[in-house]
């Protein structure tokens, strides 16, 4: 099942737990606007290349629109829909005051010199700087894009507006930047998970923990869980897989892959077969790499006890249903991974306030969201009687509906 199709799955659900009206539960669905550009640039040999942009732009009842461009040669418009959607869902159970929209461009950047990559997002940013603003729409960097791709469109859209660091986050520091943004997610994850195991009477130091992708995320996360005491025993990256049942050492894990690139030849653990890493025995199991990869081929055949998904849409809907049943308890993207875009806005509020905060500040703040959100959530599950990931969606789309009603339908 694609990404969309599992998205609308999870949302109808929530919708038909919350008991909402039909008309309202289709203009939740429709996006508020779909964009998509053309946009030419001379290559440095310079012959021209063309390339689509796109960005949807899919609720504004609660604020602003908040999502990031990737940039990525599979880029389509339908998981473009729908990772839209969820940013919408995503900002209403982290209570920020944002909606949702996710952009990109069709392009393998892999491809494009520096000097092409930012003629490219110049010319994206010219073409839709009036439908993106402060109070409108704040894009982020995704897949492929970075601080340095913000820079750009910072630059850009402040030639058509004047100065204005908030119409992007996750810029650089230099530019406006928070401190602590680079961690977030992978922060927030961690927050997340100590809140789930408290409920269960668990903590980190007590458990093991195998973790799929090493980079921004994964890393981080994996930082953070051994700085706890937790015990990770395996971990993998697109190069491969390593485990030692003794706990690998992830300070230097992180020195191999920061001089190598990669986990391969790392001699603190054993390679493993990547397959493997996601049945392998453990009690906590955090994806942070790719969407799709719990699906009903290794759904039955995964020991974790719990499933922090901190990748977008790592469970196939069959697989949800495979592990539910296992009794697999698995904490939902939609509120896992919502430390990133908690500290964007965190971001955005301090380029509004024209004033830094100190990274223990956005740390605090980021612990109390998190920590927040996970009660909201479990309220959620209370009231509606329903596994996590319907607890987040069900608290997501009530608050947007809510705003939306409040706001009012006449023209
Ligand atoms: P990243 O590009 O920094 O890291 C991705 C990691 O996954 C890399 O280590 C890569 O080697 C690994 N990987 C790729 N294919 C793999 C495979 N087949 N098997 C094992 N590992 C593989 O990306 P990231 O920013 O860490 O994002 C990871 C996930 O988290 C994505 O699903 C992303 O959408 C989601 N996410 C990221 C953020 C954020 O702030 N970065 C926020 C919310 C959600």
């Amino acid at each position: 099942m694609n990404a969309l199709a599992a998205t609308n799955r999870n949302f109808r659900h929530a919708a038909r737990l919350l008991g909402l009206d039909s008309k309202i539960e289709k203009s939740l669905l429709i996006p508020f606007r779909e964009i998509k550009v053309e946009c030419t640039i001379p290559k440095d040999d310079g012959t021209l290349v063309s390339y689509v942009g796109f960005r949807v732009q899919h609720d504004n009842a609660r604020g602003p629109m908040k999502g990031g461009i990737r940039y990525h040669p599979e880029v389509d418009p339908d998981e473009v829909n729908a990772l839209a959607q969820l940013m919408t869902w995503k900002t209403a159970v982290a209570d920020i005051p944002y909606g949702g929209a996710k952009g990109g461009i069709g392009c393998n950047p892999k491809d494009l010199s520096n000097s092409e990559l930012e003629r490219l997002t110049r010319v994206f940013t010219q073409k839709i700087h009036d439908l993106i603003g402060i109070h409108t729409d704040v894009p982020a960097p995704d897949m492929g894009t970075n601080a340095q791709t913000m820079a750009w469109i910072l630059d850009e859209y402040s030639k058509f507006h004047g100065h204005s660091p908030a119409i992007v986050t996750g810029k650089p520091i230099d530019l406006g930047g928070s401190l602590g943004r680079d961690a977030a997610t992978g922060r927030g994850v961690v927050y997340a998970t100590e809140a789930l195991l408290a409920e269960h009477g668990k903590s980190i130091r007590d458990l093991t923990f195998v973790i799929q992708g090493f980079g921004n995320v994964g890393s981080w996360a994996a930082k953070l869980i051994h700085e706890r005491g937790g015990r990770i025993i395996a971990v993998s990256d697109i190069t491969g897989a390593v485990r030692n049942s003794n706990g690998i050492d992830i300070t230097d894990l992180l020195s191999h892959k920061e001089s190598t690139g990669s986990l391969k030849g790392f001699h603190g653990g054993e390679a493993m077969d990547p397959n493997e890493l996601l049945v392998h025995d453990c009690d906590v199991l955090i994806p942070c790499a790719l969407g799709g990869v719990l699906n009903r081929e290794n759904a039955a055949d995964v020991r974790a006890k719990f499933i922090i998904e901190a990748a977008n849409h790592p469970t196939d809907p069959e697989a949800d249903e495979i592990l539910s049943k296992k009794g697999v308890i698995i904490l939902p993207d939609i509120y896992a991974n919502a430390g990133g875009v908690t500290v964007s806005y965190f971001e955005w509020v301090q380029n509004i306030q024209g004033f830094m905060w100190d990274e223990d500040k956005v740390n605090e703040e980021l612990r109390r969201y998190m920590t927040r959100a996970f009660q909201n959530v479990k309220n959620m599950c209370k009231s509606h009687d329903c596994s996590l990931r319907m607890g987040a969606f069900t608290l997501g789309v009530n608050r947007v509906a809510r705003a939306t009603l409040l706001r009012g339908w006449e023209a």
